[in-house]
């Protein structure tokens, strides 16, 4: 087996994606064209091309553009149900056995649904994906930097009905230049109150502060990015004495001109000097990727031994919020599957 082959077949899982930015192209023409929603061409090939970034993007403000039509797709129950559906079958297909995906209910209640009833409809659609490919998947709940703090402790306060219940944590995502972390930091002291698991984008295309004040004021127990901590030895001796899981995510960080090039990633130093990185795809649509491209580049561009993907596979089973009880099954599973690639 080429080492191609190999990547295929290990299994997986995925700590960091987006459930609006990893929709089927298909489905989100196949939907703006049933709703009526402006949608520049109905020839797929081109559609494709408003709804996945360049590789070359100016900014994170274009990439961020990308998600105004896919998120207008997804402003009923009946289709986030299935946007959830399809993800875990797609994901199903590159051997992930274990997903969290994240999504931010406030911006799906344009066409009436209520919080509550976004939350179902996703969680609706993880498992039956569940029940279909086998593959466990949980909900984390992500707040936006932009809006009130009063908003962020509205959602902790009716997420918690769902905790342990598919919801497991919550997110803070958005313009990290203009809202500072601890804005938000009340609803996050009433999250971890209540018992959701904290991770924070946090370092992503600056501002590695940001990284200790998400864990130090916003109790996160992972850092989302996390990939600048390297420009300030203070962050970077932080991140890797608390051994805080950093979600890197590979193409994205490139497209959102976080990192020059694959070349230039910090993700295989900071492997090699004891930091606790994971693999993700950030947004499998917006990105044009999957685990497995994302695996192949690190391997081809960055130098990763197939011993390198399995530790960043395991860090992310030991990081991830999974029940013990998952994260004991996933163990196992897991490493029977190695046993096929690697000698003890
Ligand atoms: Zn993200």
């Amino acid at each position: 087996m080429n080492n191609i082959d190999i990547i295929r077949d290990l299994p997986k899982l995925d700590l960091h994606c987006h459930l609006s930015g990893s929709i089927r192209p298909e489905t989100i023409l196949e939907i703006a064209r049933l709703e009526g929603i402006p949608h520049h061409t109905d020839d797929l090939e081109e559609f494709k091309g408003y709804v996945q970034a360049p590789s070359e993007c100016k900014s994170l403000k274009e990439y961020l553009q990308r998600f105004e039509l896919t998120l207008s797709v997804m402003q009923k129950k009946e289709y986030l149900q299935r946007i959830a559906y399809e993800l875990i079958e797609d994901v199903s297909k590159q051997n992930i056995y274990y997903l969290e995906i994240r999504f931010a209910p406030f911006f799906h209640l344009d066409g009436g649904l209520t919080f509550d009833g976004a939350v179902e409809a996703v969680l609706a659609g993880m498992e039956e994906g569940r029940r279909d490919f086998g593959v466990i998947s949980n909900l984390i709940l992500i707040l936006m930097r932009h809006h009130s703090p009063q908003k962020s402790l509205e959602a902790v306060k009716q997420g918690k009905k769902f905790l342990n219940k598919g919801v497991v944590a919550i997110d803070l995502a958005g313009n990290e230049h203009d809202f500072p972390p601890q804005l938000h930091r009340e609803a996050f002291e009433l999250a971890r109150e209540y018992g959701f698991h904290r991770t924070v984008h946090a370092g992503e295309t600056g501002i590695p502060e940001n990284i200790i004040t998400a864990v130090k004021e916003l109790h996160a127990e992972r850092i989302g990015h996390g990939v600048h901590a390297y420009r300030n030895q203070e962050v970077y001796d932080f991140v890797k004495e608390k051994g805080i899981p950093l979600e890197l995510c590979l193409t994205s960080n490139i497209q959102t001109k976080a990192i020059e090039s694959y070349s230039a990633h910090p993700i295989k130093r900071y492997l090699e000097d004891g930091i606790v990185v994971t693999a993700n795809t950030d947004n499998m649509t917006v990105s044009n990727t999957d685990l497995i491209q994302e695996y192949e580049k690190l391997v081809t561009e960055i130098g990763f031994s197939l011993e390198d993907l399995r530790r960043v596979i395991l860090n992310g089973l030991e990081a991830s919020f999974a029940s013990e009880e998952d994260k004991d099954h996933l163990r196992r599973l897991f490493n029977e599957k190695f046993e096929i690639h690697f000698s003890k």
